[in-house]
């Protein structure tokens, strides 16, 4: 069987799923919240720490510079590692506050390697959380690698299940227009494929817009 071209991969999922319209926030600081608490966790347990946050009013970075560690592990408990990511959200906030005037666009401007490195600087943020900044905050066009994404792309046939990040990451962008408009849908699709059709466990690739493609479909 021929692997699939990533652009025939994305126009299967758009077909069956639709348009996601990410990324779920009210404003760019919001998503970058968003973007720390779902580390390791669902995001139906982020939306009860968003709501919460909300609620007290402390989705600004000034209001969270100024919030106590102890009152922010409460309101974002629902979405576990309360501790090291209330440090991650203290110091995002505390280098927009300090080193930007508060100003998210202008701690988010610049080219992408320098958006992605001054973000990846930051303690507790890693790569796929970086590049969830850089490209549902920034705009700018990463491709971002998470746990369905290599499972999907492993399962087709494209990379080995074990490939780094960055490994699946170049393959992704070498074989893709770099379109930031392309990438936002794309990783939101693959997340809906994941949850729908290609589980860890028992995948149901007889509902899968992917399975006349996929070589695990056939080897199951
Ligand atoms: S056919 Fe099955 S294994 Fe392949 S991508 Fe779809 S759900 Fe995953």
């Amino acid at each position: 069987m021929a692997l699939p071209s990533l652009t025939r991969v994305f126009e299967l999922l758009l077909e069956r799923f639709g348009s996601q319209s990410w990324w779920p926030a009210d404003d760019t600081f919001e998503m970058m919240v968003g973007a720390v608490l779902t580390q390791n966790t669902a995001w139906r347990n982020v939306e009860l720490s968003i709501a919460a946050l909300k609620e007290a009013q402390v989705m600004t970075p000034l209001a969270l510079h100024r919030l106590e560690h102890q009152e922010l592990q409460v309101l974002i408990r629902s979405s576990g590692f309360f501790q090291r990511k209330s440090q991650c959200l203290k110091n995002l906030a505390a280098v927009i506050c300090r080193d930007y005037q508060g100003r998210v666009d202008s701690f988010l401007g610049g080219d992408l390697h320098a958006v992605r490195q001054r973000l990846l600087d930051q303690p507790g943020i890693g790569p796929e959380t970086a590049d969830c900044m850089v490209l549902y905050g920034a705009g700018l066009p990463i491709f971002v690698v998470d746990a369905y994404t290599r499972r999907i792309f492993s399962r087709l046939g494209l990379l080995d299940a074990k490939a780094r990040y960055d490994m699946v990451q170049r393959y992704a962008m070498q074989h893709l227009p770099a379109d930031t408009s392309l990438f936002n849908e794309f990783h939101a699709l693959l997340v809906e494929l994941g949850k729908v059709c290609c589980r860890s466990r028992n995948p149901r690739c007889e509902a899968c817009p992917l399975n006349q493609h996929c070589r695990s479909a056939f080897s199951r």
